[in-house]
């Protein structure tokens, strides 16, 4: 069964492995699929759920919400975000406008058909729109009982200092961000995380697997596995594909002994990976199929020992990302449109 974690410092516990449904719900995976994997994760013991409005245009969030209809509310953690443009994207539809926070909390919880989310996440910084604007329209949303926590995602060590005191001022927890965490993928280790430890924020990390990179499925030179990510021409291969390097596909392949040692696939070592970050709350997975999720979900729990992450740093070498510098360019300086 899946471990759970506090959420910052918080008396909140989440499933330390989270399930999302960025780019595959209502897109890549029809929804006889998805629902049979949202089964799937709660049978695994995945209690803790992702979702965003801007997910499938609004229509991931519908999605999630009939998949998870007739299970005990009490017994899930349901996360959605506001930020990115959605619905007609008119001026009024993105951003963290009081505006656009109020409307959106209210389509978020008709979709997803519950009277609150558990975590509601700013999905970017609004550099447009005041701090203090926000954060008020997120304290009435926390007022009126339509979320009981507010997180953000890829916020710099500054606007997380900066959320803080103001979410502490109007009584409300911040209690998490979202960044990308992985090992190729490990910006937040200079600045973010050492604030947010600070600060008593967690980290709830996506694409762990590197979108299914760390799996080890994409062999350098050759062609992309059929049914993959790489292959999904309706958003998903357009993001995978920075991953999608000969140096790094070949850096991976390298971590492939390193797992038997383990006594791990590589999908579980990981996920198991980013759970050895003690501020790390929660590894944000995607699934495509069910199996997948039965598979990944044996990384919790698993101590992985300093010779294995050491070997683990030595494998991959040059292709591992950590100028905490790139945390910036993943929080725009003016709102997406
Ligand atoms: P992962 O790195 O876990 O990649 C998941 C993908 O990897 C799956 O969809 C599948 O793709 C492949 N995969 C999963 N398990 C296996 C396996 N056992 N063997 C082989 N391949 C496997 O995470 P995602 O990139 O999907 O992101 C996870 C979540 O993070 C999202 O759903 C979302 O909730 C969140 N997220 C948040 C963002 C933010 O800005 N806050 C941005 C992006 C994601 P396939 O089978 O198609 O190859």
């Amino acid at each position: 069964m899946v471990a759970y974690r506090y959420l910052g410092n918080s008396g909140f516990k989440v499933s330390e492995i989270t399930y999302g449904n960025w780019v595959t719900h209502a897109s890549q995976v029809d929804d006889d699929d998805a629902i049979a994997t949202v089964h799937a994760a709660l049978d695994a013991g995945i209690t803790t759920f992702d979702t965003a409005d801007a997910y499938a245009n609004l229509a991931a969030e519908e999605v999630l919400g009939r998949a998870l209809s007739g299970q005990r509310r009490e017994s899930l953690e349901i996360f959605t975000k506001v930020y990115f443009p959605t619905g007609p994207k008119g001026p009024n539809d993105t951003g963290l406008s009081r505006k656009h926070v109020l409307e959106s909390i209210n389509g978020s919880l008709r979709r997803l058909g519950t009277d609150y989310v558990d975590l509601y996440q700013a999905h970017r910084f609004d550099a447009e729109t005041p701090l203090e604007e926000t954060f008020q329209a997120f304290a009435d949303i926390v007022r009126q009982g339509k979320a009981l926590y507010i997180g953000v995602s890829e916020w710099t060590a500054e606007q997380l200092r900066e959320g803080h005191a103001l979410a502490r001022e109007l009584g409300v927890q911040l209690v998490s961000n979202q960044p990308q965490y992985s090992m190729l993928w490990r910006v937040i280790e200079g600045r973010v995380v050492p604030a947010s430890q600070e600060l008593g924020i967690s980290q709830i990390v996506w694409s762990p697997m590197a979108q299914g990179v760390l799996s080890g499925k994409y062999a350098p030179g050759g062609a992309v596995p059929e049914g993959s990510r790489a292959t999904d021409r309706r958003g998903g291969a357009k993001f995978i594909e920075s991953f999608l390097r000969d140096d790094v596909l070949a850096a991976v392949q390298r971590l492939r002994p390193i797992a038997e040692q383990a006594g791990l696939t590589m999908p579980q070592l990981a996920i198991a990976w980013v759970l050895q970050n003690a501020n790390v709350a929660s590894a944000l997975v995607g699934a495509s199929r069910p199996e997948q999720l039965a598979e990944t979900v044996r990384a919790s729990g698993i101590k992985l020992d300093a010779d294995t992450l050491a070997a683990i740093d030595d494998a991959l070498g040059d292709a591992v990302f950590a100028d905490p510098e790139h945390t910036y360019s993943m929080a725009p300086e003016t709102r997406l449109a």
